[in-house]
């Protein structure tokens, strides 16, 4: 069925050659010039396809344009949108090898390690740099999220941070407690919001069903600040008619 579908989406795509005139804007506000169909090949969730598609060239950029890549989502990548997407989900939970053997058991799509962690590794910082933005707005009051509907009892704020291992090119220039003065570990810290609103029998307070977002970073805690108080508005703590904050009282919490 799998292939039978890759078949049916590489039919599809070729419908549309990406041809667009024999000029089209670069992107730079030049005129990048129609040279010739090139054919691609790229990993979907259906399996591998080709793709042939018109590429344009601009000299005064001296780089290709590919206009059906980029409707595609697919410029600079072999991955479409929605297999990245799958990747991303097994590299965020597996090592990446393991994410790999877990991809094509599931699936039945095979990629390499090293394409499982770049992928990963890619789209998270693509969606961290997201989050950073966002938050920063938000602190600065660029951005003012808007509370969410109905009342809000409690909303409970949770923080903690803990060592976690780390490779040596994550840890370079950083000074640690062993006795080579380097650090081996890094701070993980991470915050979660929820809310509650109802107690069970014993009267003790319930965390209601899928209530809690996470923000995660390895960064200072200047940074993991912003991204919990953030968090914190986004999720209409200023609306709310109790914020509880949760936290073992070290000092940098
Ligand atoms: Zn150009």
């Amino acid at each position: 069925m799998r292939k039978l579908g890759g078949s049916l989406l590489e039919q599809l795509l070729a419908l549309d050659t990406g041809h667009r005139s024999q000029r089209i804007d670069c992107g730079s506000a030049h005129l990048a010039e129609f040279v010739s169909y090139r054919t691609k090949r790229l990993d979907t969730v259906l399996g591998p396809i080709e793709l042939n598609r018109a590429y344009y060239h601009c000299s005064d950029c001296a780089s290709g344009v590919v206009p059906r890549d980029e409707e595609l989502g697919v410029s600079h990548t072999s991955l479409t949108p929605g297999l990245a997407a799958m990747t991303d989900r097994v590299g965020a939970a597996v090592p990446f090898a393991k994410g790999r053997d877990l991809l094509a058991e599931l699936t039945g799509i095979e990629l390499s390690t090293k394409r499982v962690e770049r992928c990963a590794e890619a789209d998270g910082k693509a969606i961290a740099a997201a989050i950073d933005i966002h938050a920063a707005c938000v602190a600065t009051g660029e951005v003012v999220p808007l509370p969410p509907a109905g009342a809000i009892p409690k909303l409970y704020v949770a923080l903690d941070g803990t060592g976690i291992p780390a490779v040596p090119v994550d840890t370079a220039y950083r000074k640690g407690k062993g006795p080579d003065g380097r650090a081996h570990t890094r701070e993980a810290k991470l915050g979660v919001v929820f809310t509650q609103t109802a107690v069970d029998d014993e009267g003790y307070p319930i965390r209601d069903p899928d209530s809690s977002s996470y923000v995660a970073t390895l960064e200072p805690v200047e940074h993991f600040g912003t991204l919990i108080s953030a968090e914190a508005r986004r999720r209409g703590s200023a609306k709310a008619t109790d914020v509880v904050v949760l936290g073992d009282g070290a000092v940098w919490i």
